[in-house]
């Protein structure tokens, strides 16, 4: 008897480009969710992702119709190879940074030089002591604060992280890489679906990149979370949107480089 299988003609399990193993690894990541799917839902031999949404329409659901199914794995990998892109490109500025902080905080240990000591290290004395290590490598760095109001669209708030301009480059002009050492966590949710949380997944502990580079990745993340809780049918907490997370890192109100403090630029967008 001949099985009928109903999946969209791609080649999500078999990626045959020998060449490009990040494909063959975005493949496989997009293919594990839907495989986690099917050892849930018991439907052994339909098709992977049809028996998962079988399944689903147990519970009363509407049927889902296979062109929204096949969007959304088109969007989710669109997504993956967006981020994959964006992180892995790098310049000699990004990855010097990035070297300095790495070994700052490999070496830094238990000291603490505050009032209130904790063990590895609090955020704050970490981030003096990268401040201060980028500055004795010669680069002009500093610690950011961004501080935003309370607005129709979003609560206020205020976030701390480095930062250094580089002016070295007379044909590019000033350059702007953040360092974020808390990044992962800023776009972690609780609520979030398999999908978005893999992507989460993909990004680093520690960002060193340029806002430029931070602006891209902020606009994948914020797509993602509103994808994420539209298929979830459940409302988007307005700290997960754009101009929210842009403003954590873009709208600084004070940089102190440890011996100055100024009122910097701000890029109100
Ligand atoms: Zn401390």
């Amino acid at each position: 008897m001949s099985h009928r299988v109903l999946s969209p003609n791609r080649n999500y399990t078999t990626c045959h480009n020998p060449h490009d193993q990040q494909l063959v690894q975005l493949c496989g990541s997009i293919f594990r969710f839907l495989e986690e799917d099917v050892a849930v839902s018991s439907s052994p031999g339909n098709d992977i992702l049809f028996g998962t949404q079988q399944d689903k329409e147990n519970d009363g659901e509407c049927e889902e119709d296979p062109k929204d199914i096949e969007d959304k794995i088109k969007f989710w990998e669109t997504q993956y190879e967006n981020l994959h892109t964006t992180l892995f490109r790098t310049t000699i500025l990004e990855s010097e940074i990035r070297n300095i902080t790495k070994e700052v905080l490999r070496d830094f240990g238990n000291v603490c030089s505050c009032s209130r000591p904790v063990l590895d290290g609090c955020p704050s004395c970490r981030m003096r002591e990268i401040c201060r290590q980028l500055q004795k490598s010669g680069y002009d760095s500093g610690i950011c604060k961004s501080k935003w109001n309370n607005s129709l669209d979003f609560p206020s708030g205020e976030h701390t992280f480095l930062d250094v301009i580089d002016n070295s480059n007379h044909k590019k002009g000033s350059v702007r890489v953040i360092i974020e050492l808390e990044f992962r966590g800023q776009f972690e949710m609780k609520k979030g679906s398999k999908e978005y949380n893999s992507l989460v997944c993909k990004l680093p502990d520690v960002f060193v990149g340029k806002s430029d580079r931070l602006q891209t990745i902020i606009q994948i993340l914020s797509n993602a979370a509103k994808e994420c809780m539209r298929e979830k049918k459940v409302h988007l907490g307005p700290w997960r949107k754009q101009r929210y997370m842009q403003a954590k890192w873009l709208r600084v109100t004070e940089r102190s480089t440890g011996t100055t403090t100024i009122k910097p630029l701000v890029d109100d967008e």
